[in-house]
């Protein structure tokens, strides 16, 4: 007899994220700026000094430290991450027993209801029924279903919108036997984080990432930030080393350029009200682009009458663009890229 995966891995297939060559990448939601030289010698200079045969510090003090004096909030709160992703498994996993219910939202990150799964938990679906989250339908969808963890990305990938402080506290109010997950992944685009409150209730991590707006994808840094009964518990459930000595090394020295990363976040909506305006524009002469949606976020979120057409030809032509019919979502990227995807779109479209 041969072994036999277990069932909930026998139908898995490994994530595929886009591969091929691309000169123009847009589909990921990073950050199009990369770190100029002077930061990259700091950067160098960090990794220099890693000590390579010792593990890492397991509770990344130091880098823990900065994060929470970048955001004003005490470092007691935090807890670092090898990526959010890494946080979104850990927390399904560790606070859900089996056969409890997450409640997630539909459209949204794709990866709650995959870690969720995993662990063995039962996933209600919120079907959103407009794109902007209708958060008292929500809170009564949670309570119906006694959910015992209810998450979301707010800005949400990949609608582009926000919902504000207060309906997000409703929920967290009105859920007080529900761990609620904000993940703030696209929070420093926007208005309306909660971030400052996570200290104020038992129930609520705010979620955020090094990923998008501070253009550190590569080194894998995400943070949760909850009350300290809460943080100690994620603390106690994490794998000791998750976060390696040279992404604590990194991770501290960016943390540290304030006025450089507040830069970044400013071109960064720069770049995003620039597509977003010039795909408005393109809308009016362009009967197959439905709808632009006004973005709080570094992408655009775009209805169309044949996405995956549009996705294919811009792929043949070196330009990836994410398919989520009927919408494609774009980055914002380097003016010049902007223009290469709106020129492209002018040329796709009817
Ligand atoms: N949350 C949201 C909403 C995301 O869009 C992403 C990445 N696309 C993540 C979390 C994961 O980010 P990280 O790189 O920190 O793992």
């Amino acid at each position: 007899m041969s072994y036999t995966l277990p069932q909930k891995l026998q139908k898995l297939v490994p994530y595929a994220p886009l591969t091929g060559e691309y000169s123009i990448r847009l589909d990921a939601n990073e950050s199009f700026l990369s770190p100029p030289e002077w930061l990259l010698d700091k950067l160098i200079q960090a990794v220099r000094q890693v000590a390579f045969n010792r593990y890492p510090d397991p509770y990344c003090v130091a880098l823990c430290e900065r994060f929470a004096a970048f955001f004003g909030i005490a470092p007691s709160l935090v807890v670092a991450g090898n990526g959010s992703d890494e946080l979104i498994g850990l927390i399904v996993a560790s606070f859900l027993q089996p056969g409890e219910t997450m409640v997630t939202v539909k459209p949204d990150f794709s990866m709650y209801a995959f870690y969720a799964q995993m662990a063995g938990a039962q996933v209600a679906v919120f079907e959103k029924t407009a794109l902007a989250l209708d958060a008292k339908s929500l809170l009564v969808f949670a309570k119906e279903r006694s959910a015992r963890l209810l998450i979301l990305s707010n800005p949400c990938n990949p609608t582009s919108l926000v919902a504000s402080q207060r309906e997000i506290l409703q929920l967290v109010e009105g859920l007080p036997d529900c761990l609620v997950v904000i993940d703030e992944a696209y929070m420093d685009f926007s208005e309306g984080s909660i971030l400052q409150k996570a200290a104020d209730y038992s129930n609520l991590i705010v979620l955020k990432t090094c990923s998008k707006a501070f253009g550190m994808a590569a080194i894998r840094l995400g943070f949760a930030v909850a009350h300290p009964t809460l943080a100690i518990a994620l603390k106690a459930a994490k794998s000791p080393y998750n976060v390696n000595s040279m992404t604590q090394a990194v991770g501290c020295v960016l943390l540290e350029q304030r006025q450089y990363l507040l830069d970044c976040i400013e071109q960064l909506k720069a770049s995003r009200d620039q597509l977003c305006k010039r795909l408005q524009a393109l809308a009016e002469h362009k009967t197959d682009l439905l709808e632009v949606v006004q973005t709080c976020a570094n992408f655009v979120f775009v209805q169309v009458q044949s996405p995956e057409e549009v996705c294919t030809k811009a792929a043949e032509r070196g330009v990836a663009l994410r398919c989520m019919p009927p919408f494609l979502r774009i980055s914002a990227g380097s003016p010049a890229e902007n223009q290469a995807v709106c020129q492209l779109l002018e040329e796709i479209l009817n």
